[in-house]
């Protein structure tokens, strides 16, 4: 009977008297087994949600040491044995009870729940699919009990003189539910699964002790007082750069922001390090592993610019914030979370993100240069350097030399049309500070105690520091310094212009000259002035002063297929992902090429502003645009040992 039918019936019929007792009710209350049951559908999907579950009641317990153990991927058994509070022989009663908890009492707590578990589920709904047995001492007892439940009947309970803390054990599961059991998957999908629910929650808490050894063979052994950073580290079987996403100078709340009590933790993986298949983002919130496409979303906006493509974020995003500022009763297995603020949330996500990526340079920029800005600014080396002099002095055995070694080849291109030219370079301070020809070489090859030691494969500049090996793509590092010139003139309206001796005039399609009309206010942000010239010509005035090498013809047309379709409120607001990829591909077309030659001269001014610029490990696409070798590393390549 179909709703709208039902309730006819209802108003035109009511019911009284001797009809009541002749209808006979097709609803009844199921009985608890199979409200178990239906509940397990929910909450027990496959071996790796009874650990998830187990170990979390483990950790609500207050354990500080968890051990599991998988026979057959959790089809013959589950173990989790914690040392945390135990339970009475009531309370194991009581436990496999539905709706029992010791987590909750009332309304108030619900809307601030501190516990990973609330719903007082977990253990009903797996004691109906399987063989449990509960075996439980509280610390302060002299017993413990040991209870066997068969698919949701007691079968057995009595004393037992087990360890403080609780042993849980799951046999047969889905025994009495052939249908989920065949969904079950390969062994190896189901181990891996749990693997991941056990490296979820060892990331949570770093300070707990957990082992999972599965048929016998320890695959995880975490040791309790991990710092978090350890932990990431062992989680993700990572030795590169972590980034730290907890800044001291930050504040840990943002209340301007309407929000308190919210702190951001945790640590990246180097942007680079963590292609698609291998890294992943964990995400933790008041210590529960969650999935949020939010956070997920928010980390990933943060790192704009540093992602290449086909990379994802990895690492573990940390986030605490104050209970009643979210709701975790929104998913039966507890694996999402509403945020009440989300948008401040996020705002404050990426914010992190971002500074921590700025505090990453200035740590990067420290260990690079170490010179203080007193020296910088009252003696700036390279301002007393010529450049010819620099070149013979400094390059000698890479330029001049012949013939050419095999390992330095020579320039690919070095007539191509177009290419590189040295007065294009914005490496301007350093060409135009002509100083008297002294002292070159040693301060030609120095700068801020980098030794400069040449151009390898007309692309990259070495350089030495302190035992390392510091390899910079001079393409994707002036490139970024660009990028980063361009950006800033950007925001602030302000791309210097240069006029055209001879403007040039431009044939454009009408889709071109339609997006042309549309965008000229945004064109001329972007540092292009151009004007009609009748019928379908244009005539270009002034480019981008820092890409005016530029074919000015080509830049433009690329300009207005970027453009094109960009909403002018989107334009309003932050700077729209289009506008960010011309101002990288303007950067990307200005910028020194590979197989360019860089005159030593050069190569300092590139070294001098990238220590200037808040931003310079990454071209704006996300490709590194340094690496430093360790001298370990160096001698490792040669089985150099401990040299
Ligand atoms: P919830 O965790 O939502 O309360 P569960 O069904 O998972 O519901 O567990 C029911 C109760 O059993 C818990 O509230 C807790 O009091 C008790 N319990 C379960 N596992 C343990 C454990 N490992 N140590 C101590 N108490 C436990
Ligand atoms: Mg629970």
């Amino acid at each position: 009977m179909s709703q709208s039918c039902y309730h006819a019936l209802k108003i035109s019929a009511p019911l009284k008297g001797n009809r009541r007792n002749q209808i006979v009710s097709q609803i009844r209350i199921l009985s608890e087994q199979l409200a178990n049951q239906i509940a397990a559908g929910e909450v027990v999907e496959r071996p790796a949600s009874v650990i998830k579950e187990l170990l979390e009641n483990s950790l609500d317990a207050c354990a500080t040491r968890i051990d599991i153990h998988v026979e057959d991927s959790g089809r013959r058994l589950l173990r989790v044995a914690d040392n945390g509070s135990g339970m009475d022989g009531d309370d194991v009663l009581l436990c496999i009870e539905r709706h029992a908890t010791s987590k909750i009492h009332n309304e108030a707590q619900l809307a601030a729940i501190a516990t990973l578990g609330f719903r007082g589920e977990a253990l009903p709904s797996i004691a109906s699919v399987s063989w449990l047995t509960i075996l439980s001492r509280p610390h302060n007892h002299e017993q413990g009990t040991r209870a066997e439940i068969r698919y949701g009947t007691l079968h057995n309970i009595h004393h037992d003189g087990c360890a403080r803390g609780t042993v849980i054990e799951v046999r047969h599961l889905f025994g009495n539910m052939p249908a989920r059991k065949k969904f079950l998957k390969s062994d190896r999908t189901e181990n891996h699964h749990i693997e991941e629910v056990v490296r979820d929650q060892a990331l949570a808490h770093p300070h707990i002790g957990l082992t999972l050894t599965i048929n016998g063979r320890r695959i995880f052994d975490f040791l309790p007082d991990a710092d978090l950073s350890k932990r990431v580290r062992e989680v993700f079987g990572y030795q590169g750069t972590l980034l730290p996403l907890r800044l001291e100078q930050m504040a840990t709340e943002a209340p301007e922001m309407g929000i308190t009590d919210i702190t951001v933790d945790g640590y990246l993986l180097l942007p680079e390090t963590a292609p698609t298949s291998h890294g992943r983002l964990r995400i933790l919130v008041n210590n529960r592993p969650v999935q949020d496409a939010m956070l997920r979303h928010a980390v990933n906006e943060g790192l704009q610019g540093f992602l290449m493509k086909g990379y994802q974020a990895a690492g573990a995003l940390v986030v605490h914030i104050s209970p009643d500022q979210i709701d975790v009763n929104v998913h039966p297995a507890k694996r999402e979370i509403r945020f009440s603020k989300a948008e401040v949330v996020h705002r404050f996500v990426v914010h992190q993100v971002q500074a921590a990526l700025e505090n990453y340079q200035k740590h990067l920029r420290s260990n690079l240069f170490t010179s203080s800005k007193v020296q910088q600014h009252e003696s700036p080396l390279f301002q007393q350097t010529a450049p010819q002099a620099a070149s013979t002095l400094l390059l000698t055995s890479l330029t001049t030399a012949e013939p050419v070694p095999e390992w330095l080849p020579m320039d690919q291109n070095p007539g191509l049309p177009g290419a590189y030219q040295p007065e294009g370079l914005c490496l301007q301070s350093a060409i135009a500070a002509q100083a008297p020809l002294s002292n070159t070489l040693e301060r030609c090859e120095n700068y801020a105690n980098l030794t400069l030691i040449g151009q390898l494969f007309s692309l990259y500049l070495l350089c030495e520091k302190d035992g390392q090996l510091i390899v910079i793509d001079q393409h994707a590092a002036h490139e970024r310094l660009l990028y980063g010139q361009l950006l800033h003139g950007y925001l602030t309206a302000r791309i210097p212009q240069q006029s055209l001796i001879v403007p040039i005039p431009i044939e454009l399609t009408p889709a071109q000259a339609e997006t042309l009309e549309h965008q000229v206010e945004e064109l001329a942000t972007l540092g292009m002035q151009v004007e009609p010239f009748g019928d379908t010509t244009w005539l270009i005035k002034a480019v981008p002063a820092l890409v005016s090498q530029v074919e000015p013809g080509g830049l433009l047309r690329e300009i207005l297929d970027g453009l094109r379709g960009l909403a002018r409120a989107e334009v309003d607001r932050s700077v729209p992902e289009a506008i960010l990829e011309l101002l990288a591909s303007m950067a990307c077309k200005a910028a020194v090429k590979a197989g360019n030659r860089l005159q030593p001269v050069e190569m300092l001014a590139l070294l001098v502003q990238m220590e200037e610029s808040t931003i310079f490990s990454h071209c704006p696409h996300g490709r590194p645009a340094l690496k430093v070798f360790t001298v370990q590393e160096v001698q490792r390549w040669f089985h150099r040992h401990g040299g």
